[in-house]
């Protein structure tokens, strides 16, 4: 039994009985023939949400980035991206791996500017500089502490990518919590995007998946990416299934996990002097820092809290993430703030 309150991240969720029930008599065929009747209704339910032709399942979320990188650029290319974005910390290098691109990164607390992307791009006429191709927005922004992008500046930003002939991609791992967090329609938040993905193993809960969204040419020339990679799968309408069951049950309880994360937060910044900016409690993750008083770092902090069943994550030497889900209620994530604060006080 796990009695442990685990807030290291919102991936750490088991598959419920009935998710685990819409599994075991999920329809199944080969999907590398297309057959694989669960996989193509969540590609099209997937495509519908977003707003966009088609949808293509991948089988994580970093494959999903590899190969938006791979079909909208070219080696050699420069991708422009919000700093610290999981494509650039997050996928042991894969960009320049797998994609041959390098990461400009730009910005500051997960957001950049459209006059900071105009800046960045490099002229194309000019002899010794890389040719930028695309830019790339995280939405929400999870080292920044899971903050939603002003859609405002997005629409700046896609209009000045146009402009300058930069195609657009949206790392929307946790749209679903975007769309929460700011009240707007998923394929309104992706409608300025060449490419979109998703998702279904973070707050969904689901065991494991994401999804490509775009254009149908777009999206064949992913599927192409995928195989070449050895990211295409047979029957995998059990993941499927999984990712279509938590659609239907677990993105419309979202809202709780904003709300367990904002009063873990709130308890915390109040009865300990960490740094910790509520105005980027905006979801489910809380990013906080270590006062400089404070004797033990980051990672100390962390296997201290463990020791007590409380589980959370060092993101640098001073910083610490904790992620809501649906595996932890409101009365965890309460006790889970204390066991810190009792920790910091010391
Ligand atoms: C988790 C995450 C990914 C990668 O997903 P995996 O399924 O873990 O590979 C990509 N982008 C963002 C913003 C994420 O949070």
């Amino acid at each position: 039994m796990n009695t442990a309150i685990d807030l290291r991240s919102d991936t750490v969720t088991r598959p419920t009985a009935a998710m685990r029930a819409a599994m075991a008599s999920a329809e199944v065929g080969d999907d590398q023939y297309g057959e694989d009747p669960s996989t193509n209704r969540l590609q099209g339910r997937v495509a519908d949400m977003l707003g966009k032709e088609a949808a293509l399942w991948l089988p994580s979320g970093t494959m999903a980035n590899q190969v938006a990188l791979r079909s909208l650029t070219r080696p050699g290319d420069e991708v422009v991206a919000s700093r610290e974005s999981h494509a650039a910390w997050h996928e042991v290098g894969g960009a320049a791996a797998n994609a041959g691109v390098q990461i400009h990164e730009i910005g500051h607390g997960g957001v950049f500017t459209a006059e900071e992307l105009r800046a960045a791009t490099k002229p194309r006429h000019f002899a010794i500089f890389p040719t930028t191709t695309l830019v790339q927005v995280e939405n929400t922004h999870n080292r920044a502490g899971g903050v939603v992008l002003p859609q405002q500046e997005v629409l700046r930003i896609c209009a000045v990518a146009r402009e300058l002939k930069l195609a657009c991609f949206l790392d929307g791992a946790r749209l679903w919590n975007a769309s929460v967090a700011s009240g707007m329609a998923l394929d309104t938040l992706a409608a300025p995007f060449d490419l979109v993905a998703v998702a279904f193993s973070k707050g969904l809960g689901a065991p494991g998946g994401s999804m490509l969204a775009g254009g149908k040419d777009l999206i064949a020339v992913a599927d192409r990416h995928r195989r070449r990679m050895g990211g295409a799968m047979r029957q995998n309408g059990i993941f499927s299934a999984a990712a279509l069951h938590a659609l239907d049950h677990h993105l419309a309880r979202l809202p709780e996990d904003h709300a367990n994360a904002f009063a873990f937060a709130d308890r915390l910044r109040a009865g300990a002097p960490v740094q910790l900016d509520m105005a980027t409690v905006q979801t489910n993750i809380v990013v906080f820092h270590l006062p400089p008083s404070f004797t033990l770092d980051a990672p100390q902090l962390c296997a201290q809290a463990r020791a007590q069943g409380v589980l959370v994550n060092a993101f640098g030497p001073r910083t610490v993430r904790a992620v809501t889900h649906l595996d932890v209620d409101r009365a965890q994530c309460e006790r889970a703030a204390g066991v810190l604060v009792e920790l910091l006080a010391r």
